[in-house]
């Protein structure tokens, strides 16, 4: 076994069906009193009932949460926070909210409670990517950690079917880099490789009930599962390239993870044959990258970038800048293969190892 360092489990996890109750609870326990409630504007009913909830203990909703985290929003929303004097956040959404959380309290050291109803992690890292001017740029800070998290596995039943395909597709990229990351440990690959198994189980009976409670149960304990293992260690290839082509192309997060993860793990699996030996086991298929193809098609999940959006031209100007800032991965980042990767991606053709 490679030696290692292991950073224990950051914040207090509240799981369950029916736990949004436990929120004022929950702000008691951090001894806040005015929290200002954010989401995106599809989540407005949602951040009205937090806000319910709460009663006198809500400063107000702030509902413009945005992808990518814009600065300007960011401005926007340390506006009404300021406005309300208020002493903490609620999010209520995907990484979008969550993220826009985060920006807050790097700036002014709020507490935030986070209720994810995606599967997309952000609330377990200490992660924050913000836009301005058109560039993405991330951090890793303490401050940005949020200090409580409450599952409530009901709030993601109503994830539309696409989004519940491809956002548990993002989840699962976490895990299987983190099972070859170059800071990997036993206890991260362990989660990562649960959360793997959990949500491979768990997202084709989605697609046939997206409302069977018990399958949105274990999906959601495999996505925080996989968060951990994105807050827990370093990324490589296959988030470097998500981060390059969405943020060059403006291309949908969720559906970008989804497309490029089978054809990262071909690239990597001649270099990381453990890691894809128990990406495989946990998808019980025979082979990690063939295996994770397949459950793309089982989700019914874009397969092409070309269908997103991206054009042909893009494939040579993000192998560029693909190879242009070195990074760990269990692979050399070469140009010839990273173009071959990259152009079966857009193409939607099946991923090719070695
Ligand atoms: P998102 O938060 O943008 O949500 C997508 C859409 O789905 C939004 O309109 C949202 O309101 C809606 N939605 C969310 N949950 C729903 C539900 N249960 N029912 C109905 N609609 C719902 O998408 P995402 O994929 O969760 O997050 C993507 C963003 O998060 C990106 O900006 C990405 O960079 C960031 N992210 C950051 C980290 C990190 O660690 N910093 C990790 C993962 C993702």
């Amino acid at each position: 076994m490679q030696p290692f360092v292991f950073a224990g489990l950051p914040a207090r996890v509240v799981f369950g069906s029916g736990t949004l109750a436990r929120l004022p609870e929950e702000l008691d326990r951090l001894q806040r009193k005015r929290a200002l409630v954010l989401s995106t504007r599809q989540q407005v009913d949602q951040a009205e009932r937090v806000q319910a909830l709460l009663g006198a203990r809500a400063a107000g909703v702030f509902s413009d949460a945005t992808m990518h985290t814009p600065v300007e929003v960011t401005e926007r929303a340390l506006a009404a926070v300021e406005a309300a004097q208020a002493d903490c956040t609620v999010a209520i959404g995907g990484g979008s909210t969550t993220g826009l959380g985060k920006a807050i309290a790097l700036r002014t050291g709020l507490d935030q409670l986070v209720i994810p109803t995606t599967y997309a992690g952000s609330e377990m890292t200490d992660i924050l990517g913000q836009t301005e001017d058109g560039v993405k740029t991330t951090l890793r800070s303490p401050a940005v950690q949020p200090e409580l998290v409450i599952y409530d596995v009901d709030l993601t039943l109503t994830l539309p079917r696409g989004l519940t395909g491809t956002s548990g597709m993002n989840a699962i990229a976490h895990s299987v880099e983190a099972l070859y990351a170059v800071d990997r440990n036993p206890v991260i690959s362990l989660m990562a490789e649960e959360g793997i198994r959990a949500l491979g189980a768990a997202l084709p009976k989605l697609m046939a009930a997206p409302h069977d409670r018990d399958a949105r149960s274990d999906a959601l304990y495999g996505a925080w599962l996989c968060a951990i293992a994105l807050g827990g260690s370093t990324m490589a290839l296959h988030h470097k390239l998500c981060h390059t082509l969405g943020g060059t192309f403006d291309l949908p997060h969720a559906e970008t993870h989804a497309i490029v993860l089978p054809h990262a793990a071909a690239y990597n699996a001649p270099a990381a044959p453990e890691a894809m030996a128990r990406v495989a086991r946990a998808l019980d298929a025979a082979d990690a990258s063939a295996g994770l193809h397949a459950l793309g098609q089982v989700l019914d999940a874009p397969r092409a970038l070309r269908d997103l959006g991206m054009p042909e031209a893009g494939i040579d100007a993000a192998a560029d800048l693909a190879v242009k800032s070195p990074y760990a991965n269990p692979r050399p980042i070469e140009r010839a293969g990273i173009r071959a990767l990259i152009a079966r991606a857009w193409a939607g053709e099946p991923p090719v190892s070695g």
